[in-house]
């Protein structure tokens, strides 16, 4: 059996992980600065997250979510008290697009109409819905047709948001900084402009903070630096220290008249459990003050440390670093010889994306591995 026809396989075989670092088969280390896309938020096999799942997986592994547990109730507490104001309902899941997934359903039953406005080069998962929301056509075009009524609108542009919004709108659905699609912030005002035209028309602001969530930009919230409140807000990748959980965080007026909806694994106790530990150690140990001083300190290194890099993009901890064509090339080099994982967004980008527990002697060994990988490649 293989799976190989899904997931183009890297040459690397990886067995253990422990903080920032991973361990393959023949006991190499690893910095991880990709968390495999930012599930390893509070690094590998977190002591209290493992500690949580091993209490709970032989107490109770599973019960559906319409029996009160209190697994689950622990989570639903520690998620009330870092969700952004009036965001007091959560809908958890198992995966980044299912959470979206809900989203866009939610906002449909809430508001009453279809049509979705998302952004170009956004990415929203893989799911139809989701999908059919997220900008690459690559990754649509062979499955199409795929959900109805989604328009796109160029990411930043006020006037062009301004323009497709109208009140046959159910929602808009953007990522604060999108990550996937090469890093790129939301310019200075745009999600409050968002936040304003769809007050004024009854549409619902999804925000997909699914990469830019839970402290990776220096802030628990990529909105809340922002001074934006959305309706919906999507959660997923870190959330679970490394267990599959996803929420949907929604205001009354959406929970409200959301609408039939449910999954089987749906808050489970052991997600739960891991979810629970793993947000109290983003708040406990500051993690997302953490991300801010270590992803300054990372971005003036880069800045200042003259490798032949164009940009540097992001916030926090979540970087992207223009070095030309080639992103896979430089990142191969930076596996294999330098023993560093980060991952692309597009061709020419790669994308810096560690646990935000890393310090600044992990930035330090990041810039120097970049630069030789660089200099490596072009030679
Ligand atoms: C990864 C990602 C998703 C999809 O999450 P999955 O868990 O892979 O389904 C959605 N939105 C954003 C912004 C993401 O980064």
């Amino acid at each position: 059996m293989t799976g190989s026809f899904v997931y183009s396989e890297k040459p690397i075989r990886i067995e253990s992980g422990s903080g920032p670092y991973l361990y393959d088969d023949a006991g190499n280390e690893y910095l991880d600065f990709g968390a495999s896309y930012g599930v390893a938020a509070v690094g590998h096999a977190h002591p209290e997250v493992v500690g949580a799942v091993e209490s709970q997986v032989g107490k109770l592994t599973f019960v559906q979510a319409s029996y009160p547990n209190s697994a689950r109730d622990a989570l639903y507490e520690k998620l009330g008290a870092v969700a952004p104001h009036h965001l007091e309902n959560v809908w958890l899941c198992n995966s980044g697009t299912e959470a979206n997934e809900a989203a866009l359903k939610f906002a449909r039953s809430a508001t009453g109409n279809s049509k979705i406005i998302a952004a170009q080069r956004g990415f929203h998962g893989r799911t139809m819905g989701s999908l059919a929301a997220t900008w690459k056509p690559k990754y649509k075009k062979p499955f199409e047709p795929l959900a109805a009524d989604f328009e796109f609108v160029p990411f930043g542009d006020e006037d062009a948001l301004a323009d497709a919004v109208d009140d046959e709108t159910a929602a808009v659905l953007l990522e604060p900084i999108q990550g996937e699609g090469g890093v790129n912030p939301a310019p200075e005002g745009y999600l409050q402009a968002a936040r304003e035209v769809t007050e004024e028309t009854g549409a619902a602001l999804i925000l997909d903070e699914i990469q830019t969530g839970l402290g990776r930009t220096g802030s628990l919230w990529a909105c809340e630096k922002r001074g934006v409140v959305p309706d919906v807000l999507t959660s997923a990748k870190g959330l679970g220290g490394g267990l599959p959980v996803g929420a949907t965080l929604c205001a009354d007026w959406i929970a409200e008249e959301s609408g039939p909806h449910g999954s089987t694994f749906s808050g489970g106790p052991v997600v739960s459990a891991a979810a629970e530990a793993t947000l109290s150690a983003i708040v406990e140990d500051d993690l997302a003050g953490n991300a801010g001083q270590v992803g300054d300190y990372l971005q003036s290194k880069l800045r200042g440390g003259e490798l032949p890099i164009r940009t540097v993009r992001g916030e926090g901890l979540l970087l992207g670093v223009e070095v030309g064509r080639g992103a896979n090339r430089v990142l191969k080099q930076l596996a294999m010889d330098h023993g560093i994982l980060a991952l692309p967004a597009g061709r020419s980008v790669v994308r810096l994306l560690p646990p935000l527990t890393v310090e600044e002697a992990h930035a330090d060994a990041l810039v120097s591995a970049l630069g030789d990988a660089l200099a490596e490649v072009s030679a």
